[in-house]
């Protein structure tokens, strides 16, 4: 098991009263959108969102320090909610940088199951959040984002026609990104394309443990825009691209305590190495 531990030299600002604002702007904010297209599910769960905003709020000034956020350091007594389209998490959000539980995760698996922010390899990462695209850039890698629409990627470029050579990324992130891409198998070839001999692709994706993948045949607004939901066939088609597939799970690599410590995410993570 690896000891999870916040490291201040690779770290982001912690920012925790500005953070809690804009959770309570960006929840107040849903609930009317939500309201104006007669989602009332979701404003509901904006309102309850907002509640438990302050309920944690109070919570930190009893007991500030049973949990931390591997990123920024911050400490509190319970991470923060999240909602939006088809989701509800009471217990995801770092209020001092505004990650999530999965990018938590993710940096610790990079951390201890990987060399790639040892040295200076070429990381590519697709779709990137603001606060662990930061993070990332703290480390001595040759780093590059890009998006199709995010503003906060470093430029604009299309997973399904990438502008980098042949055989020149040594590890893709790509998180949280195919199930938006109605082509996704050509998203894995391009992926397969512009990794190095040997290189990685860090992949995750909603899931279903219990079906195979289900196609929706168009992207759900009331889901996130996904186009569908993966299931027990994930690995399959990552292989079929063309790679090797290993399942990381984040409770084989960390124990309980610091899993529920750091707020990580349960869901595996897919190391999909180029054959
Ligand atoms: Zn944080």
């Amino acid at each position: 098991m690896h000891k999870v531990e916040f490291v201040p030299e690779h770290a982001v600002p912690a920012s925790p009263v500005r953070g809690r604002v804009q959770l309570a702007a960006r929840f107040a904010k849903w609930s009317v959108t939500s309201a104006k297209r007669r989602w009332f599910d979701f404003t509901a769960n904006a309102l309850k969102g907002e509640f438990q905003l302050l309920s944690r709020t109070l919570d930190d000034l009893r007991n500030d320090d049973l949990v931390q956020c591997n990123l920024c350091g911050w400490t509190g007594a319970g991470f923060y909610p999240n909602t939006g389209a088809g989701f509800h998490e009471p217990r995801t959000t770092c209020p001092g940088c505004l990650s999530q539980d999965r990018y938590r995760t993710l940096l610790e698996v990079l951390r201890s199951q990987t060399t790639m922010l040892a040295g200076t390899d070429r990381v590519v990462e697709v779709a990137p959040c603001a606060e662990f695209q930061e993070l990332l850039r703290t480390y001595d890698i040759d780093y590059a984002s890009f998006d199709l629409l995010r503003p906060e990627a470093m430029e604009q470029g299309d997973i399904t026609a990438m502008r980098f050579a042949d055989g020149s990324v040594d590890w893709f992130l790509c998180y949280h990104v195919l199930e938006h891409i109605p082509d996704d198998q050509l998203a894995l070839k391009e992926i397969h394309r512009v990794l190095k001999p040997a290189g990685t692709a860090v992949l995750q994706v909603p899931y279903d443990f219990v079906n195979p993948t289900r196609e929706f045949g168009f992207a759900d607004p009331r889901d996130v825009h996904h186009v569908r939901l993966y299931g027990t066939d994930f690995a399959d088609i990552v292989t079929a691209a063309g790679f090797d597939v290993r399942r990381i799970e984040p409770a084989d690599c960390f124990s309980a305590d610091d899993r529920a410590r750091f707020g990580f995410h349960p869901d595996p993570i897919y190391f999909a190495t180029k054959r």
